[in-house]
């Protein structure tokens, strides 16, 4: 249930409310827009009397949130979410670009792609350390030797640093590390991970499910603000379908679907939703024309080595081109890529 405040009420009426939530035994939840406070009532599913609230002074409003998510929900906070990596916003106006190896290989390897990224547009460097491979006898990542190398390429570059977290024992260890901790599809509902990724203090970047509904996905991210967390920002990367001549079929729908449904910022990933780096660039356009907030690309210099998903991977000059074309369709719906800042980290 939400109290939406009228636009005049004052701080003393607002905690009043606040008060009352807590002596019911709920939580409070404030959204303080521009135009109004909304006060949430978060807690078990017993249904509260809105007579409760309603007399209240200062009340305009008592509805009920019917989806199960609450905390992400649109009816909670009406404005668009904009997410603080350090200094950094996701979900603005401007898109932001993130691109790296699907895996950080070697040191070499890593600042090459960060220093070409960085040049091309993108403003977060992605790559794994810990890597989630379907064959236990595949590349499993560096784990922390390419966390300290991801660190290492931010000194360089300036870029901020998006890495996943596989199990809530790693989360402490990525978290040192990184600007943003990825949570991965196969990871999404692993709840204990979400909890733990919650309360690290940092951004988190939340992968959809191969097999997750909108709702379903929705949850998890409830489930990381429910311990406080409010910077999550949502990826679409593709859903298992019937169709085989793409690795994933890339629910573009997902995108418009997720802005009207949650204030969260939502991003696509345009390699793993299609698994072929012949398609990246059009499945990257057609995500910023349905209002993606950014994108998450890999890329590799030399992708017919890379230690996995080198088939999804541009080389960096055809990432520069994917670019190029993307600023155009922000443009073309009034929006603009983030452009690259020069930070104190950032050698002369
Ligand atoms: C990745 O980003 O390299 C990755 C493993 O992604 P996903 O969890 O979407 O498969
Ligand atoms: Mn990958």
């Amino acid at each position: 249930m939400i109290i939406v405040m009228k636009h005049d009420a004052t701080q003393a009426q607002i905690d009043h409310v606040v008060a009352k939530v807590k002596r019911l035994g709920y939580k409070a939840h404030l959204s303080a827009g521009e135009e109004r406070t909304i006060v949430g009532v978060i807690g078990d599913d017993r249904p509260i009397d809105p007579g409760n609230f309603e007399p209240i002074q200062g009340v305009e409003k008592v509805l009920s949130i019917l989806k199960p998510f609450k905390l992400a929900s649109r009816e909670m906070h009406p404005m668009d979410t904009l997410v603080n990596v350090d200094g950094l916003t996701i979900g603005g106006n401007e898109l932001v670009i993130m691109a790296g190896p699907c895996s950080v290989e070697d040191r070499d390897q890593l600042l090459e792609i960060a220093h070409a990224v960085k040049e091309t547009g993108a403003t977060i460097l992605r790559g794994g350390a810990f890597k989630p491979r379907t064959s236990p006898y595949s590349f499993q990542g560096l784990g922390e030797r390419g966390l300290k190398l991801l660190a290492e390429a931010r000194l360089e570059t300036g870029l901020k640093v998006v890495t996943e977290a596989m199990s809530p024992e790693q989360v402490p260890l990525v978290a040192e590390y990184a600007d943003i901790i990825q949570l991965g599809a196969r990871n999404m509902q692993n709840y204990e991970l979400l909890r733990a990724a919650g309360r690290a203090g940092l951004p988190v970047l939340l992968k959809r499910g191969l097999m997750a509904t909108i709702e379903e996905w929705l949850m998890s991210a409830e489930y990381l603000m429910s311990v406080g967390n409010e910077r999550v920002i949502l990826c679409e990367r593709g859903i298992r379908s019937f169709e085989t001549y793409t690795r994933n079929t890339t629910d573009i729908n997902a995108i418009p679907v997720v802005r009207e449904l949650s204030h969260l910022p939502v991003i696509l990933d345009p390699s793993h939703s299609t698994g072929k780096w012949e398609y990246v660039s059009a499945v990257a356009r057609a995500g910023v024309a349905a209002g993606a907030d950014g994108l998450i690309v890999e890329v590799h210099p030399r992708p017919e080595e890379a230690l996995s998903d080198g088939a999804q991977s541009l080389r960096p000059e055809r990432f520069a081109d994917m670019v190029r074309q993307v600023r155009e369709v922000a443009r073309a719906v009034g929006r603009d890529l983030i452009e690259v800042e020069w930070n104190s980290k950032t050698p002369a």
